[in-house]
């Protein structure tokens, strides 16, 4: 049952079509019966997703970009720390995007963006993104309507852009219930340890809830690509979370199929220059 559950074709956003949030369980748990082999599932994967990811540094020629979308608490950091943060970091930068500075706000929307867009042969992993252009920008009322409606189609061009250059673009939603995220605020408080975390604004973003639901509407209908799909991956279960978004990063670099790079040199060669260097040790050793 397993081996054949397809995660891309089960989480993603098939182009065009808008998701319904609210028809989605965030508590689902996709093949897995129960967490344990979730759990297990999890590891298997990242020790493949960590070979693949080797090879696809080595070969050099292709890379991949994650985004990553979703309301407060609801598990970013962990997903990057359990499963895309196993990654070799040589070949793996992650980017938070904040509130743009002033010098990013006196650009445009995509130029901080693509500076940190992968090169050849790197995975880049982005904590928020572009589409906060899209989404805080449309909810919390910070450019008109004609502003930023325009920038749909500057992502998708960007986007196509990026793919053309041979960049495979995966981009989560992780799916959160009011009631969890609530609990996990909780959590913030009540655990010295995350005090840190404490921000007045959560509560004010999540008192425009259905806002920001009718704005990944848009995200999802208009900006769900074959080159760029989105996925929605339930989230209220964190190991599930981690399942999910491992089962399709690990598909993903299946299919793009890196190759280690094919010596460069007369193997003969060098098996001689081996010998010689052994011999030479040798000599020296038995000289003292
Ligand atoms: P956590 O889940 O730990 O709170 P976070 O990603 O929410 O992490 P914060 O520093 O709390 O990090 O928040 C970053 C804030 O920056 C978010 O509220 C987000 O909406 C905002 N932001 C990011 N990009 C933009 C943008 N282009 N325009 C306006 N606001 C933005
Ligand atoms: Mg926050």
């Amino acid at each position: 049952m397993l081996d054949d559950f397809d995660f891309i074709d089960h989480y993603r956003v098939c182009p065009d079509k808008g998701v319904d949030l609210d028809a989605i369980d965030t508590r689902d748990k996709g093949p897995f019966d129960k967490r344990k082999r979730g759990e297990a599932f999890t590891r298997d994967a990242i020790e493949e997703i960590q070979h693949l990811q080797y090879q696809l540094f080595t070969e050099s020629k292709q890379s991949l970009l994650i985004v990553l979308q979703a309301p407060d608490a609801a598990g970013k950091d962990g997903l990057i720390r359990k499963v895309l943060g196993q990654m070799n970091p040589q070949g793996c930068r992650t980017y938070p995007f904040k509130v743009p500075t002033a010098l990013q706000a006196a650009h445009d929307f995509l130029w901080r963006i693509h500076a940190c867009t992968p090169a050849a042969g790197m995975v880049s992993i982005f904590n928020r993104s572009h589409y906060e252009d899209v989404l805080a920008v449309r909810v919390e009322k910070l450019a008109p309507e004609e502003v930023w409606r325009r920038r749909f189609d500057h992502i998708n061009n960007f986007e196509e852009l990026l793919a053309d250059r041979g960049t495979r673009i995966l981009k989560f939603y992780l799916h959160i219930s009011p009631e969890e995220q609530l609990d996990r605020f909780r959590d913030r408080i009540d655990e010295p340890e995350k005090h840190w975390k404490l921000t007045t604004s959560d509560y004010q973003a999540r008192e425009r809830w259905d806002c920001y639901r009718e704005a990944y509407y848009d995200v999802f209908e208009k900006c769900s690509s074959d080159a760029a799909p989105w996925f929605v991956i339930p989230a209220d279960r964190k190991w599930h979370r981690n399942a999910a978004v491992a089962g399709i990063l690990r598909e993903t670099l299946r299919q793009m199929d890196p190759q280690l790079p094919k010596a460069d040199v007369d193997l003969d060669q060098i098996k001689r220059l081996y010998a010689a260097a052994k011999e030479e040790l040798q000599q020296r050793h038995s000289g003292k």
